[in-house]
């Protein structure tokens, strides 16, 4: 494949069979591996479009600041495009996320303003509220605005959605994701329903966060999923069934994944895993199951990757799980 710069080679990730992690006859399980895109992860996609999208209506020009609050992926998404279209990018993000996304968003030059992770979303000192309130004051600045910008759903719908049915050729009979902003799930979920109601669709999100149910809001150490408010580019009405998970599963997953496919995955991947075995008990015979893996082993190196971070942090079995086969 040859392409006129990196962006172009955002996408058309592969989607890969799972072999060992789940063991129910008859049941097909098959990864799209969004962690392979140039910035490593399903991010990358929205970065791009949304800064495509405002350019060609006309709302910004090279030259003009870029601000977005983000976990960080959305962040590195828009510090690629800002690289190669020329677009100085500010990136606020909660002190939760990790180093390592800080480190690759100052290599492309962005800057970085580190917001308190127990801040609530409309509180002044949020990711949100600091990137909103810097935009009115800086001259030529935008918050492009993944929460509610439709560009993020439509990368998914048109491409995301698109190549999955291409590769599988069929729409799969569940979808099963994560959900930050919705965008990934929602997007895809629609293209998927459109074309097979039957399908159904599996939203994934840890405990502490409102989007799957319950209303206690709390800190959790997996990144780029679960909010304390429902974006509204995610529609609810399109997720048949939310599970719930803790850290520890989720990181348990995640190095299982690792360690049996070779999917060098993050944490919210293994979420999504979870999520996979926790309906399998319920999913017929013939059925297809595709998974969305949304970033990788590269944003996690001192944490998920960490044996030392998995013990302070009590999270013993991730650790365990490293060594243990399960076949
Ligand atoms: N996993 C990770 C690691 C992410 O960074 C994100 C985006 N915040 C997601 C999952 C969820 O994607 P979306 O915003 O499309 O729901």
């Amino acid at each position: 494949m040859q392409t006129k710069n990196i962006l172009e080679a955002i996408g058309r990730t592969p989607l890969v069979k799972i072999n060992h992690l789940f063991k129910k006859e008859g049941v097909e399980v098959y990864a799209k591996c969004e962690f392979l895109n140039p910035g490593g992860s399903v991010k990358d996609r929205i970065g791009y479009q949304m800064v495509l999208d405002a350019q060609n209506s006309g709302r910004i020009k090279p030259g003009d600041i870029l601000i977005e609050p983000t976990s960080g992926n959305t962040g590195i998404g828009i510090a690629l495009a800002g690289a190669v279209l020329g677009y100085k990018v500010i990136i606020t993000l909660p002190e939760k996320m990790s180093k390592e996304k800080q480190v690759v968003l100052a290599a492309l030059g962005a800057e970085i303003i580190r917001t308190p992770t127990e801040a609530a979303y409309n509180a002044p000192e949020s990711h949100i509220s600091v990137a909103n309130r810097l935009a009115k004051e800086l001259p030529n600045a935008h918050v492009l605005d993944q929460y509610a910008n439709p560009s993020n759903c439509d990368a998914h719908y048109n491409f995301t959605a698109q190549e999955i049915i291409d590769d599988l050729g069929m729409v799969p009979d569940y979808l099963v994701a994560g959900a930050g902003t919705g965008g990934t799930i929602t997007g895809i979920a629609k293209k998927f329903k459109e074309l097979k109601p039957s399908c159904q669709v599996i939203g994934c999100d840890p405990v502490g966060s409102i989007l799957g149910g319950g209303t206690e809001v709390g800190t959790y150490q997996v990144e780029g999923i679960g909010y304390d408010f429902f974006p509204k580019v995610l529609d609810c009405n399109l997720i048949d069934k939310w599970i719930k998970t803790s850290d520890e599963p989720s990181f348990v997953w995640a190095r299982k994944a690792i360690r049996e496919e070779g999917f060098l995955c993050g944490g919210s991947s293994g979420t999504a895993l979870f999520g996979v075995n926790e309906i399998l008990h319920d999913v017929p015979k013939g059925s297809k199951i595709v998974v969305i893996l949304p970033d990788g082993i590269r944003n996690y190196m001192t944490k998920l990757m960490d044996n030392d971070w998995l013990s302070k942090m009590n999270f013993k079995q991730a650790i365990l799980s490293n060594n243990k086969f399960s076949k």
